[in-house]
């Protein structure tokens, strides 16, 4: 076999058929490296060989047997039988749809054969039903061991998996090092070609600490880092300087009703010399929910404007969108800039007019969602591009907005999501951060509360005075993942309760409703149409609901500190005072108490996020997978801590090297040499 013959679609391996290939590629297993990468989670002990008199019902024995009686009833639905015994018992070998001369074969009529299976106990006999293996004595050495066990979905079955799986780690090509031996041996790790055949074939697969764990973590952290780097030499390149005297920024920050705060001030000051640097800027600005990002951006923008250059300003629902054009014909009533709105649903004579002024320049900023990086779009001069609320991107797509702005255009992330300190840099090590750490002052702390479920006939009361003040309130059921049916009907049910109370007050959104319908329920809640929203935690971030101030979170046992952090940000965010009320299904868990507790003290969504990955560990964190934050598939940055800063500091020692061919191995066993051959922008 070639080398190459592990980056070949799994159906060039023998054995596997069309629709075994489609099984596995549900189980994300398209190319033949995904078979390498694919980890035993444990195995199988088929080591021994039992007598018919020790056999344990329940378990998985293997047993040698003399082959007695093939009895096969032509009759539906009875299985087909073979008796076998030994000196100490009998045992019974039933088949159900299998064909007669197949058994004849796999069981020789007076011989001694070996079978591995799960022991059954049937009408007073032992059985086993369909084998895993039956084999003849001169080829137990293939049955009678331990045998890895990997997940595996329906259609596949241990014994076909395990030849396929087999038939490739057996073959796997001898590859040139890219690390050096000494490398390996100083940082506990092993060589790549002994690695990968000692992570299916021993303990090291299981174990998350042992040397070739640790190698296929290394790798896999340098693929990504590798990819970061590379991506920020594309985007970091030489542009034309943006010259600017900041008066209309100024101008506009004095008819603030309120002044920046100091972090904010930072914030602007460090995206201002980007703007005025002769590299494109690659920023991203993080914040907590109602740091203040969106006004950081507004004032940045007036000094492109200044500058000659166009902006454009994208955010991921049309909603959101809307709220910040609207914010921004007010601040900017005092400018001469002429800003537009572009979503998938504007009308087509008004779009032919926006593309019309974008081409001739006319338009100083627009505002929308994605619509804004169709290809007909085209600015005069594009200077400068924001998405907000941007954690949804990824390497990838970062890179694609970098180039749809052209050579003189800056990019600018804004986010929400704090990020725990150790993942800064697997997340966004290809840009430049910014953060602002804290929040305006006159903002009130919001008030955290927990309740037990069964006592959820006290919130009546209180809710019901705030509907009659006219406050308006979240209430927050967990989404259900895995399936939109139940994620719905727990919602609906909640729903109806709530109605019931407070009849013709209450909306509701959940997973499965489509995006347009989403938005005409959030539109009648922003209207004031609606008191309480029942919803799953699809309720986008960033939109700002100033009449909002109460949210219950239900079960909140199921997300992360960090989510119930988010969440409970989208109250309180205008004058009056924001509660967040955390209801939990039975007594609390130690932990539990813990994470409450550093919920109510603390209002700072990074040490949020730090406490939060300590308590729970990496591979808890349910909440953030939605957020693209759990990337890796084998690293975990608690565990590989010392991995990861060896892994940093490895790529950037080596990054001129990326393009040598021992690295294409690298980046094409986790997928990211198509990233790195984006064309150069
Ligand atoms: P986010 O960071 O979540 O995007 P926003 O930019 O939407 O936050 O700001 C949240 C609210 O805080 C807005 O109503 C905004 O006008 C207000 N705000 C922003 N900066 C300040 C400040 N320095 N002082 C007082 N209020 C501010
Ligand atoms: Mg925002």
């Amino acid at each position: 076999m070639k080398k190459d013959f592990i980056f070949n679609d799994v159906n060039t391996l023998k054995g596997v058929g069309p629709q075994l290939s489609k099984y596995l590629k549900k189980k994300k297993i398209e190319k033949v490296k995904d078979i390498i990468l694919n980890l035993p989670y444990s195995e199988t002990d088929r080591s021994k060989l039992f007598k018919l008199n020790e056999l344990e019902v329940g378990k998985t024995q293997s047993i040698k047997v003399f082959v007695k009686k093939l009895n096969f009833p032509r009759i539906r639905n009875l299985p087909n039988k073979i008796l076998c015994e030994d000196e100490t018992g009998k045992i019974e070998i039933a088949y159900f749809n299998s064909r007669e001369g197949y058994l004849r074969k796999l069981y020789p009529l007076n011989k001694w054969i070996i079978i591995s299976g799960k022991i059954n106990y049937f009408n007073k006999k032992y059985q086993i039903t369909n084998p895993d293996y039956v084999t003849t004595l001169d080829k137990k050495e293939y049955v009678i061991k331990n045998i890895p066990k990997y997940n595996l979905t329906k259609g596949i079955n241990e014994k076909k998996y395990r030849s396929i799986s087999e038939q490739v780690i057996n073959n796997i090509p001898n590859i040139e090092d890219w690390l050096n031996e000494n490398f390996i041996k100083k940082n506990n790790l092993s060589m790549w070609n002994e690695c990968i055949k000692k992570l299916h074939n021993s303990k090291d697969g299981k174990d998350n600490l042992s040397k070739s764990y640790r190698r296929l973590v290394f790798d896999e952290l340098c693929a990504n880092f590798f990819i970061l780097s590379e991506n920020r030499r594309k985007i970091k390149k030489e542009k034309i300087p943006k010259k600017f005297t900041k008066k209309k920024m100024n101008f506009i920050k004095r008819t603030l009703p309120f002044t920046l705060t100091e972090s904010q001030e930072n914030v602007l000051n460090e995206i201002n010399l980007d703007l005025a640097d002769k590299k494109r800027m690659f920023r991203i600005v993080q914040g907590d929910v109602g740091s203040g990002k969106t006004i950081v951006s507004l004032l940045a923008i007036s000094n492109v404007i200044e500058s000659g250059y166009q902006c454009s300003l994208m955010a991921p629902t049309e909603i959101l969108a809307k709220q910040h054009y609207e914010l921004f014909k007010k601040i900017y009533k005092g400018t001469n800039f002429k800003i537009d709105f572009l979503t998938g649903k504007t009308e087509n004579r008004y779009r032919k007019e926006i593309l019309k002024n974008l081409e001739n320049g006319k338009i100083n900023l627009l505002i929308g969602t994605h619509a804004l990086f169709q290809k007909k779009i085209i600015f005069k001069k594009l200077g400068l591009v924001i998405i907000d609320e941007q954690h949804k991107f990824g390497v990838k797509q970062r890179l694609e907005f970098a180039k749809k702005g052209g050579d003189n255009c800056d990019v600018l992330l804004m986010s929400a999501t704090p990020i725990p300190r150790t993942m800064m840099m697997s997340l966004y090590g290809d840009m430049d951060i910014s953060k602002i750490t804290e929040k305006p002052a006159k903002r009130k702390k919001i008030i955290t509360l927990s309740k037990p479920e069964k006592k959820i006939n006290e919130l009546w009361p209180f809710i019901k005075k705030q509907i009659i003040n006219k406050n308006q309130i979240f209430w927050v059921c967990p989404l259900i993942e895995e399936s939109s049916f139940l994620d719905y009907s727990s919602a609906k049910k909640k729903f109806d309760l709530i109605n019931k109370k407070f009849p013709n007050k209450v909306g509701l959104i959940h997973g499965a409703l489509e995006k347009h319908e989403k938005e005409k329920v959030l539109k009648q809640f922003l209207n004031k149409e609606i008191s309480i929203l029942v919803s799953t935690t699809v309720i986008e971030v960033g939109i700002d609901f100033p009449n909002a101030n109460l949210i219950i979170i239900e079960n909140a046992n199921k997300f992360g500190l960090a989510q119930l952090h988010q969440l409970r940000g989208r109250v309180g965010r205008g004058e009056n005072q924001g509660t967040c009320i955390l209801l939990f299904k039975n007594g609390l868990s130690k932990n539990a108490v813990k994470r409450i507790k550093i919920l109510k003290e603390s209002d700072d969504g990074f040490y949020i996020a730090e406490e939060d990955l300590k308590l729970r560990g990496f591979g808890d964190l349910i909440g953030y997978q939605q957020s693209g934050i759990k990337n890796f598939r084998f690293s975990d940055p608690i565990i590989h801590e010392d991995l990861f800063k060896l892994a940093e500091l490895y790529v950037q020692t080596n990054q001129s090297d990326i393009n040598q061919k021992k690295y294409s191995f690298l980046l094409k066993l986790f997928d990211k040499a198509e990233i790195i051959n984006v064309e150069e922008i």
